[in-house]
């Protein structure tokens, strides 16, 4: 695979390009364009794809390469949907795949038409080394994920089980560096927060707004909004996230290892948050792996300047630890909010935990430490929400594995403007990637 690098780099990186030039903005999505090219590559290269349409221009595309079937499929998955882009706030156009300093960029560079890209080309590499496996390793690029997944993967699930059941899967989530003092680890993310929408009703008395009283829905509603932005959630430690901080506190030795338990005891958390040398993404993410948190993001009240409504509501978006339901954080919400308020919950996804004690963990870890010495890999906590959500539900084990070399500010533009990958950490990827699928899928 590696022989003649030049020609497989300017290969791989043609790929994406062309990926990032079929504008698959969702909504609408508009994927089967991208779907009918990855299938038009794979037909090239003699491996028989499937195109499935969940709705009009919703496509989906699966593709197999045979293994003996001694061991159970291993699947790679990634979204080919991307979020709107605002073009004329980018230095570069997001649907151009234009290549600038080394860095491809465009709208999906980094979610997730790279991941894309890298499990293709892993797909292409095994077939052309004709590969004897001992799974079956299936590509699945699907519709829909950066709105939930429900004509994508979801439909997938539902409709065409058979054809993505795997006993493993990688997906986007993991695989980035996170620096602590100077100490370099990857990430594998084992587990992913779950999301609990809801309602915030206030009530009160209608009147005329030129006879103010405080029995208002509005102000109500103000005050509970406030509460919530200024609550301390309890803190909860899941195992993943203590697997997580073991492995970072293990590597990093005294007097950090102490910070770091201490960071996880309720009673010692903000004292140490204040203190520890970190950044304020850092510390937000760090926040979101160790509490249930709610964000007011929609308003509504009112249907006339002059009079006051007696309903006032805020939609309030949710994500819980993994093991916590939408009673358990109603559980947290009411001491903070009291009786008065009305909490009504729209819909609700369990966060997922998986374990990492497994033979393709075991697998990630040494193939980073050879192409990263001294990085270790640690399971990893997501805070928001992928299409591991449906996998899941067939029984897969799915674990979050985008190898990136970039540091953290560079991926910071996902679903930002100026999305752009390094064409080195594109083929970093795909190297990795190839290198974990081959050695955990290959006949021995
Ligand atoms: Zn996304």
């Amino acid at each position: 695979m590696t022989h003649n690098y030049e020609s497989i780099r300017a290969e791989t990186t043609s790929y994406l390009q062309d990926l990032i030039r079929i504008d698959t903005t969702n909504p609408p999505g508009n994927e089967t364009r991208a779907a009918e090219y990855l299938a038009g590559v794979f037909k090239r290269e003699g491996i028989e794809p499937i195109v499935l349409e969940s709705a009009p221009g919703r496509g989906n595309i699966i593709a197999r390469l045979k293994g003996d079937g001694r061991a159970a499929p291993f699947l790679m998955m990634a979204h080919l949907d991307v979020v709107p882009a605002e073009p004329d706030k980018w230095t570069h156009p997001p649907f151009d795949g234009k290549i600038v300093n080394g860095y491809l960029w465009g709208r999906g560079a980094l979610d997730t038409k790279q991941l894309a890209t890298m499990e293709l080309m892993v797909m292409l590499w095994l077939k052309r080394e004709s590969q004897s496996l001992a799974r079956d390793v299936i590509f699945m690029g699907n519709a829909d994920e950066e709105a939930g997944g429900k004509l994508g993967a979801g439909w997938l699930v539902q409709h065409h089980p058979d054809l993505i059941r795997a006993e493993y899967a990688i997906n986007e989530g993991g695989g980035f560096g996170i620096e602590f003092w100077g100490h370099k680890f990857f990430t594998c993310q084992t587990g992913e927060k779950g999301t609990a929408r809801f309602a915030m009703r206030t009530r009160g008395r209608s009147g005329h707004a030129s006879q103010p009283h405080a029995d208002n829905a509005v102000l109500k509603l103000a005050d509970a909004i406030q509460k919530i932005g200024a609550a301390k959630f309890p803190l909860h430690v899941t195992p993943t996230v203590r697997v997580f901080f073991d492995g970072v506190a293990a590597k990093l030795g005294q007097p950090y290892a102490a910070q770091l338990a201490a960071l996880l005891d309720p009673k010692q958390y903000d004292a140490v948050m204040q203190r520890l040398p970190i950044d304020a993404s850092m510390r937000s993410m760090i926040y979101a792996m160790l509490h249930n948190t709610v964000t007011p993001t929609m308003l509504n009240a009112g249907t006339k300047i002059n009079v006051i409504p007696s309903v006032a509501e805020a939609k309030c978006d949710a994500r819980l630890l993994p093991g916590f339901t939408a009673d358990d954080l109603l559980g947290e919400l009411r001491p903070i909010l009291g009786h008065a308020v009305e909490i009504e919950f729209q819909d609700h996804t369990p966060g997922r935990e998986a374990d990492h004690r497994t033979p393709l963990f075991e697998t990630i870890a040494r193939v980073m430490a050879r192409h990263v010495p001294d990085a270790p890999v640690l399971p990893y906590l997501v805070v928001g929400a992928t299409d591991a959500r449906h996998v899941t539900k067939l029984g897969t084990r799915v674990y979050g594995f985008c190898p990136m070399l970039a540091p953290m500010e560079e991926l910071d533009t996902v679903h930002g403007h100026n999305e752009r990958l390094s064409i080195d950490n594109l083929m970093f990827g795909a190297r990795v990637l190839y290198d974990v699928v081959s050695e955990f899928c290959e006949k021995t």
